[in-house]
């Protein structure tokens, strides 16, 4: 491609609307420009980067045995209200842009294809002959994200590949999920990243074991917590590990004390003189069941230690049953408005003990009358520790579960995993954090689908059995602008050869040089012709702009027909080091076929 006939605008200066380096790059090397709050135009450069790595993508993914197609982006609801995700996602959450069509009918844009892919499978797989079976898309998705931001990384319209598998057992989805792990560390390997797969939380999707792969930068929105010996990496939302042991209560008798102005843990703490590991406190939240039941959620835990919402929102939903509800809208911190709301008298906020009667709350249309008390593991093997009296400044030291508390029903894991905890395969071993952008997820779904929309086949034995399911999803778009993230300079991008835009950028010092353009247009032609995608920049502008656009640009080498031509040379100049090379004309070419093949 000769640059004087191409759509290329450099900005020399940092746009306003981007925060971290990729987006900013992005923009002003002239890969991308901004419709509206997350929707972008992908412009010739980039969507030469997204269709390279769409190939890597669409090889591995053929490569495990899946096929390729294509599922329809406007959806109806009825699919939708068949899995039961209908309301979540165009109400409660918002995710999925919805519409109404002139006959009144509603559809929905596809933020992600579960629902389309398992009435297809419904249609046609009948037996466990068909089985296993894969397929994939790369399709745009739509989702109303609410905080769209950092360019592609976060987008409302944004390039997904996304792949579907049916399955007789779980067996059989295992041997698949193992096979798409190899292919996503294949892909991410081949576009040159630097990535870490971690454990993952579910989420909405649903089903069991998942995992996330993560692109390492600073900017990633996710954090990470691994362990150095390599054996241990989670997401924070998902990651386990062991809290630090709690310090012996110098307290034995049980005794009610004055405890004035200690309405935090800090406060309590230094007044009594305890640690915090001795301290049980409650924290309240609001849940909202898809009933329309609002839930005062009481929660027990150390107060060294916070409560993970992720897995407390996991906890809740496996309650839905008591509350005549199949999911949960929303779960959050009860603050002190909601609290005026539902309660008949104010609550001892600081003070709150694990048995704060029932009768606090009111009789209100569609809150619980009761309180659903979790409690952290934490608190279970807790000595003589210190909690609220449900009375304004007043604390309770020396209590025991059993002589003083109860403990509650249900007690489960929902405490936040932090750097410094000790790991759980190896205590010796600490956790670290780091932060990444989440490029992939694959999931091992079960039969979550096919359940909910009756997709059934007929196994060896004649039984009628629901499909065994996985899914496997991989941000294309998002993928182009990690990969700028995690690899640029001050002067711009550095693409790896196998998913820049072009190999080789020929710049022309001097483009009213006969001679310089001669052997620019020579080695334009044997390099397009050898397979080195090569651009020829033959712009009528001054050098020193069109270097700081390769830079910016980021093509992985550049050749410069300058003063060298005389004695047969040409400098070539490589992206990532900077360092420059003369070499004769003649060899050029299969040096740069080498280098890019
Ligand atoms: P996130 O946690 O970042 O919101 P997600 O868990 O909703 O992502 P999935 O539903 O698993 O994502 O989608 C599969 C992949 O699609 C993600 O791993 C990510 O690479 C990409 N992706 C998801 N949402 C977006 C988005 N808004 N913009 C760009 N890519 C996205
Ligand atoms: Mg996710």
């Amino acid at each position: 491609m000769r640059v004087s006939q191409m759509l290329w605008v450099t900005l020399r200066e940092d746009p306003a609307e981007a925060e971290i380096p990729s987006h900013k790059l992005l923009l002003r090397a002239g890969y991308i420009r901004r419709v509206t709050s997350g929707v972008y135009v992908y412009l010739p450069l980039l969507w030469r980067v997204l269709q390279k790595i769409s190939r890597i993508v669409r090889e591995e993914m053929d490569a495990t045995g899946a096929q390729e197609c294509l599922l329809s982006q406007l959806q109806p609801a009825e699919l939708w209200q068949e899995s039961g995700r209908w309301d979540t996602y165009t109400k409660s959450e918002g995710i999925m842009f919805s519409l109404t069509d002139r006959s009144n009918r509603e559809l929905g844009l596809g933020p992600t294809h579960e629902e389309v892919i398992t009435s297809i499978a419904r249609d046609m797989i009948r037996s466990y002959r068909q089985l296993p079976l894969s397929l994939y898309q790369v399709q745009t998705k739509f989702r109303d994200e609410i905080r769209a931001r950092f360019g592609l990384l976060r987008g409302r319209e944004f390039i997904m590949k996304d792949a579907y598998s049916f399955h007789a057992d779980e067996d059989s989805l295992k041997q698949t999920y193992a096979l798409m792990d190899q292919a996503y560390q294949n892909i991410f390997t081949r576009c040159g990243l630097k990535f870490r797969g971690v454990d993952a939380d579910s989420g909405a999707i649903g089903g069991s074991g998942s995992q996330e792969f993560m692109v390492l930068a600073d900017a990633g929105e996710d954090e990470v917590l691994y362990t150095a010996d390599g054996k241990y990496a989670a997401n924070v939302e998902k990651a386990i590990s062991l809290a630090p042991e709690a310090i012996p209560s110098r307290f034995t008798e049980t005794e009610k004390l004055h405890t004035p102005n200690t309405a935090t843990i800090e406060k309590t703490c230094k007044f009594l003189d305890i640690s915090a590991t001795q301290d049980v406190k409650q924290v309240l939240y609001q849940a909202v069941y898809d009933s329309g039941m609002n839930v005062l959620v009481l929660v027990s835990i150390r107060a060294d230690q916070e409560v993970n919402e992720v897995k407390l929102q996991n906890e809740l939903i496996k309650l839905t049953a008591n509350y005549a509800s199949k999911t949960i809208l929303s779960v959050q911190i009860c603050d002190a408005e909601m609290q005026s709301k539902w309660t008949t008298k104010p609550l001892p906020v600081g003070y709150i003990a694990p048995n704060i009667p029932d009768s606090y709350i009111g009789d209100v249309k569609n809150v619980a009358p009761q309180f659903l008390r979790l409690a952290d593991r934490t608190i279970v093997e807790l000595k003589n520790f210190v909690t609220g009296t449900n009375e304004h400044e007043y604390n309770i030291v020396g209590a025991n579960w059993g002589k003083d508390f109860q403990l509650p029903e249900h007690i489960v894991d929902i405490r936040k995993a932090r750097p410094g905890d000790r790991a759980v395969h190896d205590p010796a071993q600490q956790l670290e954090s780091a932060r990444g952008i989440e490029v992939g997820h694959i999931f091992q779904l079960g039969t979550k689908y096919s359940k909910a929309m009756g997709a059934n086949f007929t196994n060896e034995s004649g039984e009628d059995l629901p499909l065994v399911m996985g899914c496997y999803g991989l941000g294309v778009s998002r993928l182009a602008q990690a990969a700028v993230e995690q690899s640029h300079d001050k002067d711009g991008i550095i693409w790896n050869v196998s998913i820049a835009p072009y190999h080789v950028i020929i710049t022309v010092p001097n483009v009213n040089d006969p001679a310089q353009m001669e052997v620019a247009e020579k080695l334009y032609v044997e390099l397009n012709a050898a397979g080195v995608e090569t651009l020829l920049d033959d712009r009528d502008e001054r050098a020193g702009l069109k270097f700081k656009d390769a830079d910016l640009v980021g093509i992985p080498f550049r050749i410069v027909t300058g003063r060298s031509i005389a004695s047969g040379k040409v400098e070539l100049v490589d992206r990532s080091t900077k360092q420059a090379t003369e070499l004769s004309i003649e060899s050029i070419v299969e040096h740069l076929k080498a280098l890019v093949g």
